[in-house]
């Protein structure tokens, strides 16, 4: 495909970069190899922007995959991090903040009775699967196709689909025996785990799901999908872990939990509640997590856990984000998915507008997408046409077709306006484009 227009700078820094450091990027998604092009390196943030190397804006509906959910450089959280540098920028010692944000954690998702602090939702899905293998002596872990839980070695083994197949390693470097205990299920399928258990009496520790996943485009649970996890766990023995990295605080106040109401024993999250800084965790169950030293025997442990500027930046977000807050994100996001759908459908695009609170994505197809399978079956080469023509016209949109688009209380009606302007042009590049 070729592009209209350039980044040059972007180009030169890619090209830099890529002497460096594996493909030129620091997480495989950022280099654009789904969509082609050069990718963009920015330089600055400001609510619902993003200023390029080569000073074009642009529209951000990534908002660094979920944690600027207050828009870019929102002066309250800039300036609660400014304050925490000053007195200092890591102790490797307990510190009040880490306490504050634990607290507000707490209060905000009923299920969990305790938390502990780490740096990142990989660390955070790894620990809660240790911590519940340690807690039921058991070794199995069921995971979904499609459920992207991190580069945990255990949880890379997304690859089978058909019912209880063994986790196959998705990567070089995560050995059979990693995987080995990892079955893989397809999503949205209660009798594929009622196989599981059934092939696996008194083995599996636990089930992991995102509590609605975003992963592969926003496929949301079908109604009673979490809730029969939850019972079938709890009939087996098993615990049953919502992966709320990227729904935690986003979704609700209170995640997806408040969106269903169904209780795991297990809880992590991210991105949100770190402000935009290295802070994730992972909480639930008092009894469980007393298993967890120096409380108990299952080890974890981090240098930078709970630091002192990403707790005074997460803390400082949660504390913005009311009601209100979540009524201006709701709406937003209606509005757009309203304005996408609407676009595609005039120039008769097949596409169905997914979403999950306000979190969404958009299928290139028309056909109802509840698994990993469906998504995949998406007319890929529509959406290239359609994010490269967003782009061109200064909308950055994830550069995938499997990822969730993110919205900002920042995205003010001027932001819309751009956004609306870009897209009947968008949708007949989607129209037009050839596979
Ligand atoms: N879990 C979910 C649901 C995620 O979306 C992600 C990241 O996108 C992770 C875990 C891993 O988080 P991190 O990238 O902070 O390691």
């Amino acid at each position: 495909m070729a592009y209209s227009y350039e980044a040059p700078v972007s180009q030169s820094l890619f090209d830099r970069a890529s002497v460096v450091t594996p493909g030129g990027v620091n997480s495989p998604v950022r280099a654009f190899r789904a969509v082609g092009g050069t990718p963009r390196f920015m330089v600055s943030g400001a609510g619902p922007y993003l200023t390029d190397a080569d000073g074009r804006e642009y529209v951000d509906l990534v908002c660094s995959w979920g944690p600027m959910i207050l828009g870019h450089s929102h002066p309250e959280v800039i300036a609660a991090v400014q304050e925490a540098v000053s007195r200092g920028t890591s102790f490797g010692t307990p510190g009040e903040g880490e306490v504050a944000l634990a607290e507000e954690i707490v209060a905000r998702i009923e299920p969990v009775e305790q938390v502990r602090l780490v740096s990142s939702g990989t660390e955070a899905t790894m620990s809660a699967m240790r911590l519940a293998r340690g807690f039921t002596g058991r070794a199995k872990v069921v995971k979904f196709a499609g459920c992207y839980h991190g580069h945990v070695d255990a949880l890379l083994a997304a690859a089978g689909s058909g019912v209880a197949t063994f986790g196959l390693p998705d990567t070089p470097g995560v050995t059979g025996a990693t995987a080995g205990d990892t079955v893989v299920l397809p999503y949205n399928d209660l009798d594929a785990v009622r196989a599981a258990f059934a092939a696996h009496p008194g083995e599996i520790a636990c089930v992991i799901t995102e509590a609605s996943p975003g992963n592969m485009g926003v496929v949301p649970p079908a109604d009673g999908f979490n809730a029969g996890l939850k019972e079938l766990c709890a009939a087996n023995g098993a615990l049953y872990i919502s992966d709320e990295v990227m729904t935690g605080f986003r979704t609700s106040k209170a995640g997806w939990y408040g969106v269903d109401g169904v209780r795991p024993d297990l809880m992590t999250f991210g991105k949100v509640m770190g402000g935009g800084f290295p802070a994730a965790a992972f909480g639930g169950r008092g009894d469980v997590m007393a298993h967890l030293a120096p409380a108990g025997p299952v080890y974890q442990a981090g240098t930078l856990s709970g630091n002192p500027i990403a707790t005074a930046a997460g803390l400082a977000q949660l504390r913005l984000l009311d009601d209100a807050a979540y009524a201006k994100i709701d709406a937003v996001s209606a509005e757009l998915r309203s304005l996408v759908g609407e676009a595609l459908t005039k120039e008769g695009v097949a596409h169905t507008v997914s979403a999950a609170s306000n979190m969404f994505s958009v299928f290139f197809t028309d056909r109802p997408v509840r698994d990993y399978e469906d998504a995949k079956k998406q007319d890929v080469f529509r959406f290239t046409a359609f994010f490269h023509s967003m782009l061109e016209q200064g909308v950055y949109l994830p550069p995938s077709a499997f990822e969730s688009w993110f919205v900002s209380t920042a995205h003010d009606e001027r932001a819309v306006e751009r956004i609306a302007a870009a897209l009947p042009a968008a949708a007949r590049a989607a129209s037009e484009a050839t596979a």
